[in-house]
């Protein structure tokens, strides 16, 4: 039998995504990336000008959001699945710089994970599933069949994310910009005191750095059909 749960950590720009998703559609298993719940309520903090340092009302605003995502709204912009925050399509929203700069914040309250974490654990329960974030194999989903943690140099993640943003965007985005963002970004994701970024000491390391995304896709469905094997 395959691994019905997989677990795929790592920093931002790894390939988590791309990887969790393809693997997903190929395997038929439902695809969540927690990412986006966190980078949901970011922005409507931002949206409703409720500081991210005022942890008090960053946390009822996780409480009280209604996050829906589904890709039941095909859209020809490259978005691989919609994004609602209280019914409005927040897809590429939630993707800007400024959630960049702030979700980090917003991720470390204790009181953020514990209104979030149980819905990701209630969405597993739905059936097989591919979970990507940066706490699922070590906390979500510890008993996850399968985790894979992806890791890449910060200069070669920044790279890919300035391509992606600088293909959806009409100004310049500068690339030491995207850097500094994402060096910040690590250090908070690394050290908070509640679920921070580290590999499950049962996780499949890979370093994505000098491959592609197919041969990443590669490696981690050769790691399910091996799981699968008595
Ligand atoms: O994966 P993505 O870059 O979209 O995640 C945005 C931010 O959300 C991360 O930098 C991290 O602070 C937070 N996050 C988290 N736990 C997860 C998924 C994301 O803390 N499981």
């Amino acid at each position: 039998m395959r691994p019905r749960t997989i677990a795929i950590d790592g920093p931002a720009a790894s390939g988590k995504t791309t990887v969790g998703e393809t693997l997903a559609r190929r395997l038929g298993y439902l695809f969540l990336d927690t990412g986006v719940m966190y980078r949901a309520v970011t922005w409507a903090a931002l949206r409703d000008n409720v500081a991210v340092g005022d942890e008090h009302r960053v946390i009822e605003l996780a409480e009280e959001l209604e996050i829906r995502i589904t890709d039941s709204t095909p859209q020809d912009d490259g978005r691989h699945y919609t994004v609602l925050v209280d019914g409005d399509d927040v897809t590429w929203h939630i993707r800007s710089p400024a959630v960049d700069a702030n979700v980090s914040v917003v991720a470390a309250y204790r009181g953020v994970r514990r209104a979030l974490v149980p819905v990701q654990r209630r969405l597993a329960r739905q059936g097989p599933v591919v979970m990507a974030g940066r706490d699922i194999g070590t906390v979500v989903l510890p008993d996850a069949e399968l985790k894979i943690f992806l890791d890449a140099t910060v200069e070669e993640r920044a790279r890919r994310r300035w391509e992606e943003t600088r293909n959806r965007s009409d100004g310049e985005i500068d690339y030491r910009d995207v850097l500094d963002s994402m060096r910040r970004r690590d250090r908070i994701d690394k050290n908070r005191d509640v679920s921070p970024l580290r590999p499950a000491r049962d996780a499949v390391v890979i370093d994505t750095t000098e491959l592609s995304i197919d041969k990443v896709v590669e490696e981690a469905h050769r790691l399910v059909e091996e799981r699968g094997c008595p």
